[in-house]
Protein backbone atom coordinates (compact mmCIF):
# COMPACT_ATOMS: atom_id res chain seq x y z
CA UNK A 1 0.00 0.00 0.00
CA UNK A 2 2.86 2.88 0.89
CA UNK A 3 4.40 1.79 -2.81
CA UNK A 4 0.82 2.83 -4.29
CA UNK A 5 0.17 5.78 -2.21
CA UNK A 6 3.56 7.46 -3.58
CA UNK A 7 2.23 6.64 -7.25
CA UNK A 8 -1.29 8.18 -6.35
CA UNK A 9 0.46 11.20 -4.67
CA UNK A 10 2.21 11.63 -7.90
CA UNK A 11 -0.73 11.17 -10.11
CA UNK A 12 -3.21 13.15 -7.98
CA UNK A 13 -2.59 16.51 -8.23
CA UNK A 14 -5.14 17.68 -5.71
CA UNK A 15 -4.17 17.88 -1.51
CA UNK A 16 -3.48 14.66 0.55
CA UNK A 17 -3.84 15.20 3.92
CA UNK A 18 -2.78 11.73 6.55
CA UNK A 19 -3.47 11.61 10.40
CA UNK A 20 -1.55 13.65 12.52
CA UNK A 21 -0.52 16.30 9.10
CA UNK A 22 -1.33 19.78 9.33
CA UNK A 23 -4.75 20.19 8.28
CA UNK A 24 -6.02 16.85 9.12
CA UNK A 25 -8.55 17.89 12.23
CA UNK A 26 -10.03 20.67 10.82
CA UNK A 27 -10.92 18.70 8.00
CA UNK A 28 -12.55 15.62 9.87
CA UNK A 29 -14.23 18.02 12.53
CA UNK A 30 -17.74 17.98 12.18
CA UNK A 31 -19.76 20.79 13.89
CA UNK A 32 -23.03 18.59 14.38
CA UNK A 33 -23.06 14.95 14.21
CA UNK A 34 -23.05 11.74 16.77
CA UNK A 35 -20.15 10.25 14.62
CA UNK A 36 -16.23 11.09 14.71
CA UNK A 37 -14.92 8.79 12.15
CA UNK A 38 -11.35 8.93 11.60
CA UNK A 39 -10.47 8.41 7.90
CA UNK A 40 -6.89 6.90 6.97
CA UNK A 41 -6.77 9.99 4.42
CA UNK A 42 -8.40 13.46 3.44
CA UNK A 43 -7.88 14.11 -0.57
CA UNK A 44 -8.86 17.21 -2.26
CA UNK A 45 -9.89 16.83 -5.97
CA UNK A 46 -9.73 19.98 -8.19
CA UNK A 47 -11.90 18.03 -11.04
CA UNK A 48 -13.44 15.98 -12.36
CA UNK A 49 -10.38 14.09 -13.39
CA UNK A 50 -8.88 13.66 -9.80
CA UNK A 51 -11.84 12.64 -8.51
CA UNK A 52 -11.84 9.68 -10.58
CA UNK A 53 -8.27 8.80 -9.54
CA UNK A 54 -8.83 9.22 -6.36
CA UNK A 55 -12.03 6.06 -6.64
CA UNK A 56 -9.46 4.50 -8.41
CA UNK A 57 -7.02 4.12 -5.92
CA UNK A 58 -9.17 4.05 -3.04
CA UNK A 59 -10.91 1.06 -4.89
CA UNK A 60 -6.77 -0.57 -5.58
CA UNK A 61 -6.05 -0.05 -1.91
CA UNK A 62 -9.34 -1.12 -0.49
CA UNK A 63 -10.27 1.60 1.25
CA UNK A 64 -14.10 2.48 1.53
CA UNK A 65 -14.94 6.32 0.69
CA UNK A 66 -16.70 9.04 1.69
CA UNK A 67 -17.20 12.24 -0.15
CA UNK A 68 -17.54 15.83 1.86
CA UNK A 69 -18.81 18.39 1.01
CA UNK A 70 -20.29 21.55 3.76
CA UNK A 71 -20.27 18.91 6.36
CA UNK A 72 -23.13 19.55 7.73
CA UNK A 73 -25.60 16.28 7.43
CA UNK A 74 -25.93 15.54 11.18
CA UNK A 75 -25.71 11.90 10.59
CA UNK A 76 -21.70 12.26 9.63
CA UNK A 77 -21.69 10.32 6.50
CA UNK A 78 -18.96 12.90 5.19
CA UNK A 79 -16.30 10.91 6.76
CA UNK A 80 -15.89 7.24 7.29
CA UNK A 81 -13.49 4.80 9.46
CA UNK A 82 -10.10 3.78 8.12
CA UNK A 83 -11.13 5.07 4.54
CA UNK A 84 -10.68 7.76 1.97
CA UNK A 85 -12.92 11.09 2.60
CA UNK A 86 -13.06 12.61 -0.81
CA UNK A 87 -14.04 16.42 -0.07
CA UNK A 88 -14.88 18.29 -3.06
CA UNK A 89 -14.13 21.57 -1.12
CA UNK A 90 -11.26 22.68 -3.69
CA UNK A 91 -13.81 22.80 -7.15
CA UNK A 92 -15.20 26.09 -6.15
CA UNK A 93 -15.30 27.28 -10.61
CA UNK A 94 -18.92 29.23 -10.88
CA UNK A 95 -19.75 30.56 -14.36
CA UNK A 96 -23.12 32.07 -15.95
CA UNK A 97 -25.29 31.25 -19.10
CA UNK A 98 -27.13 34.12 -19.72
CA UNK A 99 -28.60 32.39 -22.30
CA UNK A 100 -30.09 29.06 -20.34
CA UNK A 101 -30.60 31.84 -17.65
CA UNK A 102 -28.64 29.35 -15.07
CA UNK A 103 -25.41 29.13 -12.88
CA UNK A 104 -23.14 26.12 -12.90
CA UNK A 105 -21.44 25.45 -9.58
CA UNK A 106 -18.85 22.82 -8.68
CA UNK A 107 -19.52 20.63 -6.01
CA UNK A 108 -17.31 22.93 -3.37
CA UNK A 109 -19.44 26.04 -3.84
CA UNK A 110 -21.21 26.75 -0.66
CA UNK A 111 -24.83 28.47 -0.76
CA UNK A 112 -22.74 31.78 0.28
CA UNK A 113 -20.37 31.02 -2.77
CA UNK A 114 -23.38 31.11 -5.27
CA UNK A 115 -25.35 33.78 -3.33
CA UNK A 116 -22.49 35.88 -4.36
CA UNK A 117 -21.81 35.25 -7.28
CA UNK A 118 -25.04 35.31 -9.17
CA UNK A 119 -25.75 38.96 -7.03
CA UNK A 120 -22.56 40.27 -8.10
CA UNK A 121 -23.14 39.02 -11.59
CA UNK A 122 -26.51 39.66 -12.20
CA UNK A 123 -28.04 41.77 -9.38
CA UNK A 124 -31.38 40.13 -8.09
CA UNK A 125 -30.96 36.71 -10.15
CA UNK A 126 -30.78 34.11 -7.50
CA UNK A 127 -30.87 29.93 -7.04
CA UNK A 128 -33.09 27.80 -5.40
CA UNK A 129 -30.79 27.72 -2.21
CA UNK A 130 -31.39 27.30 1.43
CA UNK A 131 -30.64 29.79 4.58
CA UNK A 132 -27.18 29.19 5.95
CA UNK A 133 -24.26 29.99 4.28
CA UNK A 134 -21.97 26.84 4.91
CA UNK A 135 -23.99 24.32 3.46
CA UNK A 136 -22.86 23.04 0.78
CA UNK A 137 -24.07 20.15 -2.49
CA UNK A 138 -25.27 17.13 0.20
CA UNK A 139 -28.54 20.01 0.65
CA UNK A 140 -29.03 20.03 -3.59
CA UNK A 141 -28.40 15.78 -4.03
CA UNK A 142 -31.57 14.95 -1.43
CA UNK A 143 -34.15 17.52 -2.70
CA UNK A 144 -33.22 21.17 -1.01
CA UNK A 145 -35.87 23.38 0.39
CA UNK A 146 -35.51 26.96 0.39
CA UNK A 147 -37.36 30.24 0.74
CA UNK A 148 -38.47 29.85 -3.04
CA UNK A 149 -39.08 26.73 -3.20
CA UNK A 150 -43.15 27.49 -2.35
CA UNK A 151 -43.13 29.14 -5.45
CA UNK A 152 -40.62 27.40 -7.60
CA UNK A 153 -39.88 24.18 -6.62
CA UNK A 154 -37.12 22.39 -4.78
CA UNK A 155 -33.71 22.96 -5.66
CA UNK A 156 -33.82 19.52 -7.72
CA UNK A 157 -36.57 20.76 -9.40
CA UNK A 158 -34.55 23.58 -10.49
CA UNK A 159 -31.44 21.76 -12.10
CA UNK A 160 -30.53 21.73 -15.33
CA UNK A 161 -27.97 19.47 -15.62
CA UNK A 162 -25.08 17.68 -13.47
CA UNK A 163 -21.57 16.66 -13.84
CA UNK A 164 -21.55 13.13 -11.99
CA UNK A 165 -18.43 10.72 -11.53
CA UNK A 166 -18.91 7.29 -11.17
CA UNK A 167 -17.38 4.36 -9.26
CA UNK A 168 -15.73 3.29 -12.15
CA UNK A 169 -13.99 6.68 -13.13
CA UNK A 170 -16.66 7.24 -16.24
CA UNK A 171 -17.46 11.26 -16.45
CA UNK A 172 -20.39 11.85 -17.08
CA UNK A 173 -23.16 14.80 -18.18
CA UNK A 174 -26.20 14.36 -16.74
CA UNK A 175 -29.66 15.87 -18.11
CA UNK A 176 -32.98 15.51 -19.62
CA UNK A 177 -31.11 14.59 -22.97
CA UNK A 178 -28.11 12.97 -21.62
CA UNK A 179 -28.23 9.26 -19.48
CA UNK A 180 -31.99 10.00 -18.75
CA UNK A 181 -32.05 7.00 -15.65
CA UNK A 182 -29.80 9.21 -13.69
CA UNK A 183 -31.10 12.07 -14.62
CA UNK A 184 -34.45 11.15 -12.87
CA UNK A 185 -31.92 8.86 -9.99
CA UNK A 186 -29.97 11.98 -9.29
CA UNK A 187 -33.06 14.37 -8.06
CA UNK A 188 -33.75 13.07 -4.78
CA UNK A 189 -31.55 10.21 -4.92
CA UNK A 190 -28.55 11.92 -3.54
CA UNK A 191 -24.95 10.33 -2.78
CA UNK A 192 -25.73 6.91 -3.54
CA UNK A 193 -24.61 7.13 -7.32
CA UNK A 194 -21.75 9.00 -7.81
CA UNK A 195 -20.03 12.36 -6.60
CA UNK A 196 -21.46 14.88 -8.03
CA UNK A 197 -18.91 17.54 -9.68
CA UNK A 198 -21.02 20.12 -10.50
CA UNK A 199 -24.68 21.34 -10.92
CA UNK A 200 -26.30 23.73 -13.38
CA UNK A 201 -29.07 25.75 -11.33
CA UNK A 202 -32.09 27.66 -12.80
CA UNK A 203 -31.88 31.21 -11.77
CA UNK A 204 -34.94 33.38 -10.66
CA UNK A 205 -35.85 37.04 -10.02
CA UNK A 206 -35.39 38.00 -6.16
CA UNK A 207 -36.65 41.13 -6.27
CA UNK A 208 -39.73 40.81 -5.04
CA UNK A 209 -38.24 39.58 -2.24
CA UNK A 210 -40.36 40.93 1.21
CA UNK A 211 -39.40 38.97 4.67
CA UNK A 212 -36.88 38.79 7.62
CA UNK A 213 -36.82 36.84 11.36
CA UNK A 214 -39.33 37.08 14.27
CA UNK A 215 -39.14 35.87 18.10
CA UNK A 216 -41.63 34.99 20.01
CA UNK A 217 -42.46 33.72 23.35
CA UNK A 218 -42.97 30.15 23.47
CA UNK A 219 -46.44 30.56 24.60
CA UNK A 220 -47.29 32.07 20.89
CA UNK A 221 -46.57 29.26 19.49
CA UNK A 222 -49.67 28.03 18.22
CA UNK A 223 -51.15 31.03 17.79
CA UNK A 224 -48.53 32.04 15.29
CA UNK A 225 -48.98 28.33 13.45
CA UNK A 226 -53.02 29.03 13.41
CA UNK A 227 -51.88 32.28 11.80
CA UNK A 228 -49.91 30.60 9.24
CA UNK A 229 -52.49 27.74 8.65
CA UNK A 230 -55.08 30.56 7.90
CA UNK A 231 -52.37 31.55 4.90
CA UNK A 232 -51.15 28.38 3.83
CA UNK A 233 -52.29 28.73 0.50
CA UNK A 234 -51.00 31.12 -0.45
CA UNK A 235 -47.95 30.02 -2.34
CA UNK A 236 -45.96 33.48 -2.33
CA UNK A 237 -45.46 33.34 1.68
CA UNK A 238 -42.86 31.29 3.85
CA UNK A 239 -42.60 30.18 6.93
CA UNK A 240 -40.29 28.28 9.08
CA UNK A 241 -40.53 28.60 13.06
CA UNK A 242 -38.32 27.02 15.45
CA UNK A 243 -38.84 25.91 19.08
CA UNK A 244 -35.52 26.67 20.88
CA UNK A 245 -33.69 26.69 24.14
CA UNK A 246 -32.28 29.84 23.87
CA UNK A 247 -29.34 31.38 27.03
CA UNK A 248 -32.48 33.68 27.64
CA UNK A 249 -35.32 31.41 27.41
CA UNK A 250 -37.42 29.15 25.73
CA UNK A 251 -38.42 30.97 21.99
CA UNK A 252 -40.22 30.57 19.13
CA UNK A 253 -37.67 31.56 16.21
CA UNK A 254 -39.51 32.47 12.57
CA UNK A 255 -38.00 33.17 9.44
CA UNK A 256 -41.23 34.80 7.43
CA UNK A 257 -40.95 35.91 3.99
CA UNK A 258 -43.40 36.79 0.86
CA UNK A 259 -42.90 36.78 -2.92
CA UNK A 260 -45.80 38.11 -4.05
CA UNK A 261 -46.03 41.21 -6.57
CA UNK A 262 -48.39 43.36 -3.83
CA UNK A 263 -47.22 46.69 -2.90
CA UNK A 264 -45.03 46.82 0.87
CA UNK A 265 -48.36 48.42 2.50
CA UNK A 266 -50.13 45.32 1.42
CA UNK A 267 -47.55 42.68 2.62
CA UNK A 268 -47.22 44.88 5.95
CA UNK A 269 -51.31 44.54 6.68
CA UNK A 270 -51.21 41.14 5.56
CA UNK A 271 -48.40 40.36 8.87
CA UNK A 272 -49.83 42.75 11.12
CA UNK A 273 -51.77 39.80 13.12
CA UNK A 274 -48.27 39.22 14.22
CA UNK A 275 -47.45 42.67 15.66
CA UNK A 276 -49.78 41.49 18.41
CA UNK A 277 -48.31 38.01 19.49
CA UNK A 278 -45.83 40.50 21.43
CA UNK A 279 -43.08 40.09 19.59
CA UNK A 280 -39.62 39.85 21.28
CA UNK A 281 -37.52 40.79 17.59
CA UNK A 282 -39.52 41.85 14.60
CA UNK A 283 -37.62 42.57 11.79
CA UNK A 284 -39.71 41.89 8.47
CA UNK A 285 -39.66 44.10 5.84
CA UNK A 286 -36.09 45.30 6.49
CA UNK A 287 -33.95 42.44 4.58
CA UNK A 288 -33.57 42.30 0.84
CA UNK A 289 -32.89 38.74 -0.42
CA UNK A 290 -29.14 38.23 -0.07
CA UNK A 291 -29.24 39.83 3.22
CA UNK A 292 -31.40 37.20 4.31
CA UNK A 293 -29.86 34.52 3.31
CA UNK A 294 -27.35 35.60 5.53
CA UNK A 295 -29.20 36.32 8.42
CA UNK A 296 -28.82 32.76 9.97
CA UNK A 297 -25.28 32.53 9.70
CA UNK A 298 -24.06 34.44 13.14
CA UNK A 299 -26.70 32.40 15.18
CA UNK A 300 -25.09 28.91 13.40
CA UNK A 301 -21.44 30.25 14.06
CA UNK A 302 -21.97 31.78 17.95
CA UNK A 303 -23.06 28.01 18.85
CA UNK A 304 -20.27 25.76 20.33
CA UNK A 305 -19.04 23.38 18.13
CA UNK A 306 -18.80 20.38 17.97
CA UNK A 307 -21.99 19.78 19.22
CA UNK A 308 -24.12 16.21 19.13
CA UNK A 309 -26.70 15.89 17.27
CA UNK A 310 -29.44 13.71 15.88
CA UNK A 311 -32.08 15.03 13.48
CA UNK A 312 -35.53 13.38 12.12
CA UNK A 313 -38.46 14.63 10.35
CA UNK A 314 -42.00 13.90 9.35
CA UNK A 315 -44.88 15.17 7.38
CA UNK A 316 -48.31 16.29 7.35
CA UNK A 317 -50.93 16.25 4.50
CA UNK A 318 -54.87 16.90 5.49
CA UNK A 319 -54.75 20.29 6.44
CA UNK A 320 -57.61 21.60 5.80
CA UNK A 321 -58.76 19.54 9.05
CA UNK A 322 -58.28 22.45 11.67
CA UNK A 323 -58.95 20.10 14.40
CA UNK A 324 -56.70 17.74 13.23
CA UNK A 325 -54.25 20.45 12.62
CA UNK A 326 -54.96 22.39 15.86
CA UNK A 327 -54.29 18.89 17.99
CA UNK A 328 -51.09 17.95 16.00
CA UNK A 329 -49.93 21.38 17.56
CA UNK A 330 -51.36 20.35 21.01
CA UNK A 331 -49.20 16.98 20.29
CA UNK A 332 -46.14 18.50 19.55
CA UNK A 333 -45.99 21.18 21.59
CA UNK A 334 -46.38 18.44 24.44
CA UNK A 335 -43.30 16.50 23.47
CA UNK A 336 -41.60 20.05 22.85
CA UNK A 337 -42.22 20.06 26.86
CA UNK A 338 -40.89 16.95 27.62
CA UNK A 339 -37.45 17.43 25.73
CA UNK A 340 -34.60 16.35 28.63
CA UNK A 341 -33.18 19.12 30.12
CA UNK A 342 -29.71 18.69 29.37
CA UNK A 343 -30.21 18.80 25.83
CA UNK A 344 -29.07 22.44 26.06
CA UNK A 345 -29.97 23.88 22.37
CA UNK A 346 -33.07 21.64 21.79
CA UNK A 347 -34.57 22.68 18.61
CA UNK A 348 -37.94 21.50 16.99
CA UNK A 349 -38.72 23.32 13.59
CA UNK A 350 -42.23 23.53 11.64
CA UNK A 351 -41.95 24.32 7.94
CA UNK A 352 -44.63 25.46 5.51
CA UNK A 353 -44.17 22.97 2.40
CA UNK A 354 -46.42 22.25 -0.66
CA UNK A 355 -46.67 24.96 -3.15
CA UNK A 356 -44.83 24.28 -6.27
CA UNK A 357 -43.02 21.38 -4.42
CA UNK A 358 -46.55 19.09 -4.99
CA UNK A 359 -46.77 20.28 -8.41
CA UNK A 360 -44.09 17.68 -9.51
CA UNK A 361 -45.70 14.41 -10.01
CA UNK A 362 -44.26 12.26 -7.31
CA UNK A 363 -42.74 9.48 -10.15
CA UNK A 364 -41.50 12.09 -12.28
CA UNK A 365 -38.09 12.42 -10.26
CA UNK A 366 -36.36 9.52 -7.25
CA UNK A 367 -38.18 12.96 -4.70
CA UNK A 368 -40.55 11.27 -3.41
CA UNK A 369 -42.59 13.53 -0.35
CA UNK A 370 -43.81 15.53 -2.79
CA UNK A 371 -47.39 15.46 -1.18
CA UNK A 372 -45.98 17.06 2.25
CA UNK A 373 -48.03 20.04 2.99
CA UNK A 374 -45.98 20.70 6.47
CA UNK A 375 -43.08 19.52 7.30
CA UNK A 376 -42.05 19.01 11.29
CA UNK A 377 -38.49 17.96 12.62
CA UNK A 378 -37.02 16.79 15.85
CA UNK A 379 -33.72 17.95 15.72
CA UNK A 380 -31.96 17.94 19.41
CA UNK A 381 -28.67 19.22 19.98
CA UNK A 382 -26.46 18.82 23.08
CA UNK A 383 -23.12 18.86 24.00
CA UNK A 384 -22.46 15.79 26.14
CA UNK A 385 -22.06 12.71 24.85
CA UNK A 386 -22.91 10.86 27.88
CA UNK A 387 -26.39 11.44 27.10
CA UNK A 388 -26.49 10.47 23.37
CA UNK A 389 -28.49 7.12 24.17
CA UNK A 390 -30.25 9.24 26.12
CA UNK A 391 -31.53 11.87 23.34
CA UNK A 392 -31.85 9.35 21.00
CA UNK A 393 -34.22 7.20 22.43
CA UNK A 394 -36.07 10.54 23.47
CA UNK A 395 -36.46 11.54 19.90
CA UNK A 396 -37.29 8.02 18.29
CA UNK A 397 -39.90 7.56 20.85
CA UNK A 398 -41.18 11.22 19.79
CA UNK A 399 -41.27 10.40 16.07
CA UNK A 400 -43.33 7.51 16.38
CA UNK A 401 -45.85 9.26 18.67
CA UNK A 402 -46.08 12.11 16.19
CA UNK A 403 -46.00 9.94 13.90
CA UNK A 404 -48.99 8.26 14.79
CA UNK A 405 -50.89 11.30 14.64
CA UNK A 406 -53.64 10.88 11.79
CA UNK A 407 -52.25 13.85 9.90
CA UNK A 408 -49.15 12.29 10.00
CA UNK A 409 -47.74 10.61 6.34
CA UNK A 410 -45.02 8.06 6.86
CA UNK A 411 -42.27 10.10 4.82
CA UNK A 412 -39.24 12.03 5.90
CA UNK A 413 -36.96 14.66 4.07
CA UNK A 414 -33.74 13.09 3.67
CA UNK A 415 -31.90 16.43 4.38
CA UNK A 416 -33.14 16.49 7.74
CA UNK A 417 -32.88 13.39 8.73
CA UNK A 418 -30.71 9.83 7.50
CA UNK A 419 -31.40 7.13 10.43
CA UNK A 420 -34.78 5.97 8.54
CA UNK A 421 -35.25 2.89 6.42
CA UNK A 422 -35.16 4.03 2.34
CA UNK A 423 -38.67 3.44 2.03
CA UNK A 424 -39.55 6.36 4.56
CA UNK A 425 -37.65 8.91 1.91
CA UNK A 426 -38.17 6.62 -1.20
CA UNK A 427 -41.52 5.24 -1.05
CA UNK A 428 -43.14 3.60 -4.50
CA UNK A 429 -39.85 5.17 -6.34
CA UNK A 430 -37.29 3.09 -4.36
CA UNK A 431 -37.76 -0.06 -6.69
CA UNK A 432 -36.81 1.81 -10.13
CA UNK A 433 -33.88 4.11 -7.71
CA UNK A 434 -32.93 0.84 -6.19
CA UNK A 435 -32.31 -0.47 -10.45
CA UNK A 436 -30.13 2.35 -11.35
CA UNK A 437 -28.03 2.08 -8.13
CA UNK A 438 -26.98 -1.61 -9.02
CA UNK A 439 -26.12 -0.74 -12.26
CA UNK A 440 -24.58 2.31 -11.68
CA UNK A 441 -22.85 1.05 -8.44
CA UNK A 442 -23.31 -2.53 -8.24
CA UNK A 443 -19.85 -2.94 -5.36
CA UNK A 444 -21.73 -0.02 -3.47
CA UNK A 445 -18.64 1.98 -2.92
CA UNK A 446 -21.20 4.91 -2.20
CA UNK A 447 -22.46 3.20 0.76
CA UNK A 448 -22.39 6.45 3.27
CA UNK A 449 -25.67 7.39 2.56
CA UNK A 450 -29.26 5.52 3.13
CA UNK A 451 -29.23 2.12 1.77
CA UNK A 452 -31.19 1.96 -1.11
CA UNK A 453 -30.98 -1.68 -2.25
CA UNK A 454 -32.74 -3.99 -2.84
CA UNK A 455 -32.96 -7.39 -0.92
CA UNK A 456 -30.86 -9.11 -3.68
CA UNK A 457 -28.74 -6.21 -4.06
CA UNK A 458 -27.53 -6.41 -0.63
CA UNK A 459 -26.71 -10.17 -0.65
CA UNK A 460 -24.73 -9.79 -3.94
CA UNK A 461 -21.98 -7.41 -2.15
CA UNK A 462 -21.98 -8.59 1.27
CA UNK A 463 -21.60 -12.43 0.02
CA UNK A 464 -24.46 -13.02 2.00
C1 LIG B 1 -27.20 25.11 9.62
C2 LIG B 1 -27.95 24.24 8.66
C3 LIG B 1 -28.88 24.82 7.82
C4 LIG B 1 -29.57 24.04 6.90
N1 LIG B 1 -30.49 24.63 6.08
C5 LIG B 1 -31.17 23.88 5.19
C6 LIG B 1 -32.14 24.46 4.32
O1 LIG B 1 -32.38 25.66 4.35
N2 LIG B 1 -32.79 23.64 3.46
C7 LIG B 1 -32.54 22.30 3.38
O2 LIG B 1 -33.16 21.62 2.56
N3 LIG B 1 -31.63 21.73 4.19
C8 LIG B 1 -30.95 22.48 5.10
N4 LIG B 1 -30.05 21.88 5.93
C9 LIG B 1 -29.82 20.44 5.82
C10 LIG B 1 -28.74 20.21 4.79
O3 LIG B 1 -29.27 20.42 3.50
C11 LIG B 1 -28.22 18.75 4.86
O4 LIG B 1 -27.65 18.54 6.12
C12 LIG B 1 -27.23 18.47 3.74
O5 LIG B 1 -27.06 17.08 3.64
C13 LIG B 1 -25.92 19.14 4.01
O6 LIG B 1 -25.10 19.09 2.90
P1 LIG B 1 -23.54 19.36 3.08
O7 LIG B 1 -22.89 19.25 1.77
O8 LIG B 1 -23.35 20.61 3.87
O9 LIG B 1 -23.12 18.18 4.07
P2 LIG B 1 -22.19 16.89 3.93
O10 LIG B 1 -22.31 16.26 5.29
O11 LIG B 1 -20.85 17.26 3.44
O12 LIG B 1 -22.92 16.03 2.84
C14 LIG B 1 -24.19 15.45 3.07
C15 LIG B 1 -24.28 14.10 2.35
O13 LIG B 1 -24.17 14.31 0.95
C16 LIG B 1 -23.01 13.65 0.43
N5 LIG B 1 -22.42 14.57 -0.54
C17 LIG B 1 -22.12 15.87 -0.34
N6 LIG B 1 -21.67 16.41 -1.48
C18 LIG B 1 -21.66 15.43 -2.41
C19 LIG B 1 -21.32 15.39 -3.78
N7 LIG B 1 -20.89 16.47 -4.42
N8 LIG B 1 -21.46 14.22 -4.45
C20 LIG B 1 -21.91 13.10 -3.81
N9 LIG B 1 -22.24 13.10 -2.51
C21 LIG B 1 -22.13 14.25 -1.81
C22 LIG B 1 -22.14 13.37 1.63
O14 LIG B 1 -21.33 12.25 1.43
C23 LIG B 1 -23.17 13.13 2.73
O15 LIG B 1 -23.68 11.82 2.66
C24 LIG B 1 -29.33 22.65 6.85
C25 LIG B 1 -28.40 22.07 7.71
C26 LIG B 1 -27.70 22.85 8.61
C27 LIG B 1 -26.71 22.22 9.52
Amino acid sequence: MEASLEAFKRRFGGRIVLPAEAGYEKATKLDISLESARPAMVVWPRNPEEVAEALRYAQEAGLPISVRSGGHAASGQALVDKGMTIHVGDMKGLSINRERGTVRAQAGCLFSDIDKFTHAELGSKAAVLGFADTVGSGYALYGGFGSMSRKHGLCIDNLVSVELVTADGRILNVSETENPDLWWAVRGGGATLGIVTAFEHRLFDVSTFYGGSIILPENRFHEYNRFIHQLRHDNDLVSINYLMRTPQGPVVFIFLAHWGSQSRAEKEALFAPIQKMAPMQYTVGQYDYFQFQGIFAPIWHSLPSPRRAYWTSGSLKGLENEAGFNSFLDAYFEVWKSVPPSVVMAVMNIELYGGAIRNVPRQATAYWPRETEMLFGLMPTWLDPAIDAEVVAFTRKAKAHLSSHPLAMPEGYLNFSMHEEAEVYYGGNLERLSAIKAQIDPKNIFHRCVDVRSKQGKKAVSGA
